[in-house]
């Protein structure tokens, strides 16, 4: 499929993947890619949020309970941590989980999904140290 003309909003859109490497709701996104095109409007976001993930550039993120969020795929397998109080979703490398599970004789993992929940430095100062 030939790649259509990239848009300066849609290049925009794509940087913020960049330098924001974390799950991102479509209101962060617009927040920050308005910093290259102030104009941009929810309705552009949303659109090439679905195009890109239609072209397998991101993949939605999905928090029981939460509105869809975007990270880039093809990422290692990581897991995520919610801050609870400004609501952000980071990214924790590697994995949680030890594969010393007691599953019952015929059970077969394929796959899992963690998500720790709490509260991030910025909104937990008390281990400030400097
Ligand atoms: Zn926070
Ligand atoms: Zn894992």
């Amino acid at each position: 499929m030939p790649r259509q003309r990239q848009t300066r909003q849609r290049i925009a859109i794509e940087n913020v993947f960049d330098h924001e490497p974390r799950p991102l709701g479509p209101a962060e996104v617009l927040d920050l890619a308005q910093e290259e095109v102030p104009k941009l409007g929810i309705a552009t976001v949303y659109r090439a949020l679905n195009d890109m993930v239609e072209e397998k550039l991101l993949r939605v993120v999905e928090l029981p309970g939460q509105p869809a969020r975007y990270e880039k795929s093809g990422l290692h397998h990581h897991h995520h941590f919610h801050c609870l109080q400004c609501d952000k979703v980071f990214d924790l490398e590697g994995c949680l989980l030890k594969s010393n599970l007691n599953l019952p004789e015929g059970f077969k993992v394929t796959g899992h999904d963690i998500t720790l929940s709490g509260s991030c430095p910025a909104c937990a100062p008390d281990s400030d140290e400097s």
